[in-house]
């Protein structure tokens, strides 16, 4: 009688697990609007409450055998969960990284106007590049009266915000305080931290400033195109801003690329205000903000600030955030503690899912290994296409960060699923699987929040 009570406790404390858990994804489903995992996991939820009551109903020794092995098997999982190997990829760096010429980035090639000095200039030094080029220049730029067209509530509205980031521009660099101010690294690393929180930005580090990570030559912005660029700081500040989950989930619409532009509004706003404030203390500072004024790459000095791990999706994927974030910088000479770089297990993730590949319109993101490109393994994305792309529906796309598992809102529910995703390898493919289960192999668009 006590060995069955003992049973009958047991499984009733998994049914209540597994049912707890089932109720809070149904109810967060429900909140996120997504449907399909709301039918789903309600479903599961109400065929496991019938079951436990069947189960009960059904007497002994039914009752004894179907708890006991619901407890054992519970166990089981627990057991391997915590036994399987810890994820371990990262990046890798295989041979010397060279300085990247700003002038070769996409962008900047894309700001070249046909038949100009600097457009003959650059395709006589690259002429392999010309004819790939010109082929996609013959789509209609982002945000030009073709694209503005076919909606021209949303799309003004992020040509109003560029136009307001472009002000910003020259706001990023200033005379320091010819007084400095005594600071220890430890306290103003913290004290930096908690003001980027403070101004908007969710997550922040610090790391050296690698000088392989500033481009050798400017390429773009109101500095003189082909200049040399210098930045002797010793330390970079990288900090994040979240993207809006609803206007995402929009991708890849207009109210993307009003998200994209509201965010580089935030992190002008933040970084200049910061660097402001590590001039006024008597150290030198630079924030470096969207839309033509970085001087240095972001992603590689956010990983080693330890933000997160590079992708399958060629961004940083942030390990609450995923890949729904922008980066800020600010380069500095002022004190501070470097944050990172640390193994987040979103590599191995990365390689057991290709859901961002598998749904990427324009064919840019590799399904299959890894590549080395400039000294770094990982996986490498066909850039042109994926900027063919951008032209072709006349925004920044954002399906690849719309599909990615880890791109779900930073709340309980996803914050255990993706504690779990990083904790262990042996869940990985299981958790893959539940992802396309739950909310469909391919993004289901939502409503424009505007
Ligand atoms: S933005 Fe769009 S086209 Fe570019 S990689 Fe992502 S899904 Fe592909
Ligand atoms: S969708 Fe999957 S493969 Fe792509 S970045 Fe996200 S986790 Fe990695």
């Amino acid at each position: 009688m006590t060995i069955t009570f003992f049973w009958i406790i047991a499984g009733e404390l998994v049914f209540l697990c597994l049912t707890g858990f089932l109720f809070i994804f149904c109810i967060t489903s429900l909140a996120e609007k997504e449907y399909r995992a709301f039918r789903r996991s309600g479903l599961i939820f109400i065929f496991l409450i019938a079951v436990n009551v069947l189960v009960y109903l059904s007497g002994e020794p039914v009752r004894t055998v179907v708890f006991a092995g619901m407890f054992f098997v519970f166990m089981i999982g627990i057991l391997l969960f915590f036994l399987s190997p810890k994820p371990k990829s990262s990046i890798s760096i295989r041979s010397e990284i060279k300085k990247i010429d700003q002038r070769d980035i996409i962008f900047a090639r894309f700001e070249l106007e046909k038949g100009t000095e600097k457009y003959n200039n650059y395709y006589k030094r690259f002429p392999e590049r010309k004819a790939g080029d010109d082929k996609i220049r013959k789509r209609p730029d982002i945000l030009t009266p073709d694209h503005i067209r076919k909606d021209p509530y949303l799309f003004n509205l992020a040509a109003a915000e560029f136009d307001f980031l472009e002000q910003q521009l020259t706001l990023v660099d200033g005379d320091k305080a010819t007084k400095k101010t005594p600071v220890t690294a430890e306290d103003f690393t913290k004290y930096v931290k908690k003001v980027l929180k403070y101004l908007g930005a969710v997550d922040s580090g610090v790391c050296l400033l690698d000088q392989k990570y500033i481009y050798s030559h400017v390429g773009r912005g109101p500095e003189e195109y082909g200049s040399r660029i210098v930045n002797q700081h010793k330390y970079a500040v990288v900090f994040v801003i979240e993207k809006d989950f609803g206007m995402i989930s929009c991708a890849p619409e207009a109210p993307v690329v009003v998200e994209t532009a509201k965010c580089y509004l935030e992190i002008a706003h933040i970084g200049i205000v910061c660097a402001g404030l590590i001039r006024r203390l008597g150290y030198n500072a630079r924030a470096h903000i969207a839309g033509s004024n970085y001087q240095a790459m972001v992603t590689p000095m956010a990983w080693k600030a330890g933000l997160g791990e590079l992708g399958r999706v060629g961004i940083l994927v942030h390990p609450r955030l995923g890949p729904r974030i922008r980066l800020g910088l600010i380069t500095t000479d002022i004190p501070l503690v470097p944050t990172g770089p640390r193994v987040w297990g979103i590599q191995d993730f990365c390689e057991r899912c290709r859901k961002c590949a598998l749904n990427c319109p324009g064919r840019a993101i590799p399904e299959n290994g890894k590549a080395v490109e400039n000294g770094v393994e990982k996986w490498v994305i066909e850039r042109e296409k994926c900027y063919y792309y951008w032209r072709k529906v006349g925004t920044d796309c954002s399906t690849c960060i719309l599909t990615c598992p880890f791109s779900k809102p930073d709340n309980f529910f996803h914050g255990i699923i993706r504690w779990m995703a990083l904790s262990s390898r042996w869940i990985q493919p299981l958790l893959v699987k539940g992802d396309d289960f739950f909310y469909g192999k391919h993004p289901i668009r939502k409503k424009s929040p505007l």
